[in-house]
C-alpha cells in the first residue's frame, strides 16, 4: 500500500475518532445533567444517581463505565417513565439537557408538541423514544470508538516501522556519498604523496618500487572501501526486503482492520435484543429511499399493554415477547422492504406497496402475532400489537408520513388495540 494511502486512512480514522470523542463528551454532559434532575425530583433514586455521577466524573475516559452508566440511566429513566407522566419541570429539564443533540431534535419537538396539547399518552411515548435514541447512540458511539482506537493504534505502529526503515535507508545513502568523497580525497592525497616521493629519485628501480608501494596502498584503500560498501549494500538489501515484507503485512492488516470496522458498523446498525435494524439504521434507510421507487407505505407498530406484561411476568419475559414479535415482523418483510425496532416496544416497517395493500399486510402480521404463544416459566403468554399505516408520498415533507402513521397508531390504541388503522396522506 502506498504510504500516502496509509496516511489518508490514518487522517480519516483520526477524524472519525475525534467525532466519537465529541459525541461522548456531549453525552456525558447530558447524562450528568439528567442525573441531577432525576435526583432532585426522585429522592429515592439519590443513591444510584450519586454512584453514577461519581463514575462519570472520576474516569471520563473509561468507556465501560460509560456503557454501564448509559444502560442504567436508560433503565432509571424507564422506571421513572413507568411510574407516572412527567411533570412540567422534568419535561423542561429534559428539553434543555438534551436539546443540543441533532439526533434527538425530532423526538424532542414531539415531546414539546404533545405536552403543549396536554396529551400525556403521547408525551410518554415521545419521551420513551427520546431515551431509547439516547441509549442507542451512546452504545453505538462506544462500540465505534473502541474499534477506531484499536485500528488507529495498529496503523500508527506500522506507520512508525515504515518511517524508521525509510529514514535508515536515507541515512545509509548519505553515508555512502560521504565515504566516496572521503575515498576520492584520500586517493588524491596518496597520489600527491607518491609524486612527492618520486620527484627527486633518479634511480629507476627505486622509483618503480616507490610507485608500486604507493599504488599498493591506493589499491588497499580501494579494497577496504569496496568491502565496507558491500557489507553496507547487503545490509541495505536486507532492510529493503524486510521493509517490503512489512509493507505487505501492513496492507493486509489495514484491509483486515477495515473489514472489522465495517463489521462493527454493521453490528452497530442492529438492535442487540431483537437483531432487527435499530433506529439509526432505519433513519438512514429512510433517507436513502428513492422517490421514484413507486408506492411506498410506512407502518408504525406498538405492543399492546406491554407495561402490564413487564409488571406481571417480569422484564425477562417482556424481552422474550419483544424478540418473538420482532421475529414475526422480520419474517413478514422481504427486500427492499425493511423493519426496525424504533425503540422500547415500538417497531417501524417500510413496504413498497400502496396504502391498501400495506394495510392488508399489516393486518395479516397483526393476526399472526395474536396467534403466537410465548413461554414464560410454566405459563404461555399471548400478546397483541397495534399498527398505524400511512403512505409515503414522494412530494410530502420529510417526517410527515411518520407523523400520520403515528397518529393512526394512536387511533388504533384508542379504538381498543389489537387493530390496524390506515390513513391516506393524499
Ligand atoms: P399501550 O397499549 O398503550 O402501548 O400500553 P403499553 O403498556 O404498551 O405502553 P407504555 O408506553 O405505557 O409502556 C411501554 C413499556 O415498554 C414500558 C417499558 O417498561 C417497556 N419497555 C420498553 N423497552 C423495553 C425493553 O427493552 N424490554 C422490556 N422488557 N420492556 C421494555
Ligand atoms: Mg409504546
Ligand atoms: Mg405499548
Amino acid at each position: 500500500m502506498a504510504d500516502n494511502d496509509l496516511r489518508r486512512t490514518v487522517i480519516e480514522l483520526e477524524t472519525a475518532l475525534q467525532n466519537e470523542r465529541e459525541r461522548m463528551r456531549a453525552l456525558r454532559r447530558v447524562a450528568l445533567r439528567s442525573l441531577a434532575v432525576l435526583s432532585a425530583r426522585e429522592p429515592d433514586l439519590e443513591g444510584a444517581v450519586h454512584d453514577l455521577t461519581r463514575v462519570i466524573e472520576e474516569d471520563p475516559e473509561d468507556t465501560r463505565a460509560l456503557d454501564r452508566m448509559s444502560a442504567r440511566l436508560a433503565d432509571t429513566m424507564r422506571q421513572h417513565d413507568q411510574r407516572e407522566a412527567m411533570d412540567e419541570a422534568v419535561l423542561s429539564a429534559v428539553q434543555t439537557g438534551l436539546g443540543t443533540f441533532p439526533f434527538l431534535a425530532e423526538d424532542l419537538a414531539g415531546v414539546r408538541q404533545s405536552a403543549e396539547r396536554g396529551d400525556t399518552d403521547l408525551v410518554r411515548r415521545n419521551l420513551a423514544r427520546v431515551f431509547s435514541a439516547l441509549e442507542e447512540n451512546c452504545g453505538q458511539a462506544l462500540a465505534e470508538r473502541e474499534q477506531l482506537t484499536e485500528v488507529m493504534s495498529e496503523i500508527r505502529s506500522r506507520l512508525n516501522d515504515v518511517d524508521s526503515a525509510l529514514s535508515a535507508d536515507q541515512d545509509h545513502s548519505e553515508r555512502t556519498k560521504e565515504s566516496i568523497r572521503e575515498l576520492q580525497k584520500n586517493i588524491t592525497g596518496d597520489v600527491s604523496t607518491i609524486k612527492g616521493r618520486v620527484i627527486d629519485i633518479t634511480d629507476i628501480d627505486t622509483m618503480r618500487r616507490e610507485v608500486i608501494d604507493g599504488l599498493d596502498g591506493v589499491a588497499d584503500r580501494v579494497k577496504d572501501f569496496r568491502d565496507t560498501r558491500e557489507a553496507e549494500l547487503l545490509a541495505a538489501m536486507e532492510r529493503n526486503r524486510a521493509l517490503r515484507t512489512r509493507s505487505q503485512q501492513l496492507a493486509r492488516q489495514v484491509a483486515d482492520l477495515r473489514d472489522r470496522l465495517s463489521e462493527a458498523r454493521d453490528e452497530a446498525s442492529r438492535d442487540k435484543l431483537t437483531g432487527l435494524l435499530n433506529r439509526n439504521a432505519f433513519d438512514q434507510r429512510m433517507a436513502e429511499l428513492r422517490p421514484d421507487a413507486g408506492p411506498v407505505s410506512l407502518i408504525v407498530w406498538d405492543i399492546d399493554h406491554f407495561k402490564r406484561v413487564n409488571d406481571e411476568y417480569g422484564h425477562t419475559s417482556g424481552d422474550r415477547i419483544l424478540r418473538a414479535v420482532a421475529e414475526v415482523l422480520a419474517e413478514g418483510v422481504q427486500k427492499p422492504d425493511f423493519v426496525a425496532r424504533y425503540g422500547g416496544e415500538e417497531f417501524v416497517m417500510v413496504v413498497h406497496q400502496p396504502l391498501e395493500a400495506a394495510r392488508d399486510l399489516a393486518d395479516c402480521l397483526r393476526r399472526e402475532v395474536a396467534s403466537i404463544q410465548v413461554k414464560a416459566g410454566s405459563k404461555r403468554l399471548k400478546v397483541t400489537i397495534s399498527g398505524g399505516v400511512a403512505d409515503i408520498r414522494a412530494d410530502a415533507p420529510e417526517g410527515s408520513a411518520f407523523e400520520l402513521a403515528d397518529k393512526a397508531l394512536l387511533a388504533a390504541k384508542r379504538q381498543g388495540r389489537d387493530r390496524i388503522v390506515a390513513v391516506s396522506s393524499g
